[in-house]
């Protein structure tokens, strides 16, 4: 049977608005795609309120995977615009952003699924904004060390990658292609490219894993010195997708912010509302890592 929404997560989705409409003015105006947007985020107004911190999605708006649990379209994207870099870094310039963070959909289509791209617009956002922060959330990249190499060289602060959900119910929610020990290994990668970068994950939680499921996930992450992690309670976003099978309260996101934080994470950000962006640049400058 469905859950209903507890209210607890109803009072949080409840959200503000002050500078929402500069974003989404200039996401209109450079034609540009936000993960907010396409996953249909529930936090929007509250993180394009944020002032000086946005989130863009690169490399299109339909993804050659198919997650169950995601909201994004599954399709055949069109080849990466060359004027992306140049617009998202306008955009970043518009905003004064002192925080940006920059996903993509998976291009498995492309030879080196999208690597290329994406590091042309980490560089164009660097050049024109160099006191921007810049997190970057990438795919897989099928394991391609080279890729991973590509998007290192382009010199972003953090490096995000997530493992979604725990070991058990990988190939019940990602697409076949994604597989637990690959993203470790991305997250490893980045690591053994570049100590100074920072590595970041995030896990939904609310499929059915158990408390222990979800502290093995954590312990895996820490393996791989991920360095930030983000849990948030997964909302179906249609009557297509997985039907929620719990609506885990915000004591158990505690416990395991605390369990995360004694594992050495730098921050772990837990709660219902969380997703991998949310509040990226207010916990980077929280924790001082700047
Ligand atoms: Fe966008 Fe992430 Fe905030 Fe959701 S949590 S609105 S995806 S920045
Ligand atoms: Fe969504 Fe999966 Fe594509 Fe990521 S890889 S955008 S989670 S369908």
């Amino acid at each position: 049977m469905a859950q209903r929404k507890p209210a607890w997560l109803r009072a949080e989705l409840s959200g503000v608005d002050r500078q929402h409409h500069a974003v989404h003015e200039t996401v209109a105006d450079r034609d540009l795609n936000t993960v907010c947007e396409g996953a249909s985020c529930p936090n929007r107004e509250e993180c394009w309120s944020q002032e000086r911190t946005a989130s863009f999605m690169i490399l299109g708006d339909t993804c050659t995977r198919d997650c169950s649990f995601c909201d994004v379209p599954t399709g055949s994207p069109s080849p990466p615009d060359p004027t992306e870099p140049d617009r998202l870094a306008g955009a970043v310039e518009d905003l004064d952003l002192s925080y940006v963070v920059l996903t993509s959909v998976d291009r498995d289509d492309l030879p080196d699924g999208g690597a290329e791209h994406f590091a042309d617009c980490i560089r164009a956002v660097r050049e024109r904004n160099p006191e921007t922060t810049i997190e970057v959330l990438i795919p897989d990249f099928m394991g391609s060390t080279d890729a991973l190499r590509t998007i290192v060289r382009a010199g972003p602060d953090v490096i995000g990658h997530n493992l979604e959900t725990v070991r058990r119910l990988q190939g019940e929610l990602r697409d076949p292609r994604a597989a637990y020990y690959q993203s470790l290994s991305v997250l490893e990668g980045v690591k053994k490219l570049d100590e100074t970068i920072f590595t970041k994950s995030a896990l939904m939680v609310g499929f059915g894993e158990t408390e222990a499921e979800v502290t093995d996930a954590m312990d895996d992450l820490r393996g791989a010195a991920v360095d930030l992690l983000t849990i948030g309670q997964y909302l179906r976003p249609s009557a297509d997708h997985p039907e929620v099978q719990e609506y885990v309260p915000p004591e158990q996101f505690e416990a395991y912010r605390e369990y995360g934080e004694a594992q050495g994470f730098k921050y772990v950000a837990a709660a219902p509302t969380v997703r991998s962006s949310y509040r990226a640049g207010e916990l980077w400058v929280e924790n001082a890592l700047d």
